[in-house]
């Protein structure tokens, strides 16, 4: 789908309309994740007319206070937050134009590199670079990622790390620039094999995806030089999803964020996890906000960069503060518990 750079437009440069990517598994509706039968979303129906979901929706809009009632307007729905170009499908609106965002440096150590359809996450430490995903494809990683490393001044020889955060059978939104970057600067590849062992046999020919090195897993702890990253598993969008916790800068300041690849959690047992890992790891690590890479799917993320951007040295409107954020993750664990409530699935 790679087509050559066809021009300037604005800060952006214009690489491709068609993102085959909008249409990804598991944010698309029923059963379209590959879960057999299982309905992934209620319908309309079943969301506004079950007695628990009502009661969930009223106590997620309590926690979210005077101050988030926009974000739990926007969790509270029958299908939870959806990728920008789903969402903009389900709306009848035109696919936005897939372009280069400038590289942002949202954290003193932590820059986003990307499109507007997907990014990846560069994480700075004394011993070399951690990558988070990998966007779609090698040109997509030779031409954007690659780049927008050396545009902000870091070399992409020092990727060390690469955690793929999750991946779908059969397509390469996150899996896909992982070869190139792990064959051109050896840098090692960290999975969880539960997904990888869904990807590899479905791997499109075009798209070669990489073997990873590490097995990723629940509470593993990464390494590299000053830096310790923690990954935790959030099954629901995929089975092998993993978030990832990271203790960044704000101008010298230590706070800590999650990377949540995705937040969808659609069985009993993946919003257990999600309640799990937000209560035993986000909340005892004073996290306060969350990142993901796909631009704008639960927060105005290409206006936060563009307001980092323009002004680096003001408020990071990525940071909640703890508490704030604390809330947050309880407001999407209790719409989280609406949606079960309204597929008659006990929620406690
Ligand atoms: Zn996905």
């Amino acid at each position: 789908m790679m087509t050559r750079v066809t021009g300037i437009v604005a800060a952006a440069i214009l690489i491709s309309i068609a993102s085959p990517s909008a249409q990804e598994p598991g944010g698309r509706g029923r059963g379209a994740g590959g879960r057999g039968n299982q309905p992934e979303f209620p319908t309309e129906l079943q969301w506004s007319t079950n007695e628990e979901t009502k009661r969930r929706v009223a106590n997620a809009m309590k926690i979210g206070g005077s101050d988030m009632q926009a974000q739990a307007k926007m969790f509270c729905t029958a299908t939870g937050p959806q990728r920008m170009a789903l969402a903009r499908q389900a709306a009848g609106l035109p696919p936005m134009p897939n372009v280069v965002v400038e590289p942002t440096r949202v954290f003193d150590n932590m820059y986003w590199i990307g499109m507007t359809s997907q990014n990846v996450w560069a994480i700075t430490t004394s011993d070399g670079i951690i990558m988070l995903d990998t966007m779609n494809s090698e040109a997509e990683a030779r031409e954007v990622i690659v780049p927008g490393l050396k545009k902000v001044g870091l070399d992409p020889a020092q990727i060390k790390y690469i955690i793929v955060g999750h991946g779908h059978p059969g397509q390469s939104d996150h899996t896909g620039g992982a070869l190139y970057l792990q064959k051109t600067y050896g840098a090692k590849v960290i999975m969880n094999p539960i997904d990888a062992k869904l990807v590899l046999p479905t791997q499109r020919a075009d798209r070669p995806l990489a073997v990873p090195d590490i097995d990723a897993s629940h509470g593993q702890k990464l390494t590299l030089g000053d830096t310790t990253l923690t990954l935790v598993h959030i099954p629901g969008h995929t089975p092998g999803t993993m978030g990832v916790i990271v203790p960044v800068k704000v101008r010298g300041e230590s706070k800590a964020v999650i990377v949540l690849a995705a937040t969808q959690m659609p069985t009993r047992e993946s919003l257990i996890q999600f309640e799990k890992v937000f209560n035993d790891f986000a909340k005892p690590a004073k996290v306060e906000a969350s990142l993901n890479m796909h631009a704008n799917g639960v927060q105005s993320d290409l206006e936060f960069l563009e307001q980092i951007r323009k002004n680096p040295n003001g408020p990071n409107p990525y940071l909640y503060g703890p508490a704030k954020f604390s809330r947050w993750m309880d407001i999407m664990i209790e719409c989280g518990r609406g949606r079960l409530a309204a597929l008659g699935i006990a929620t406690s």
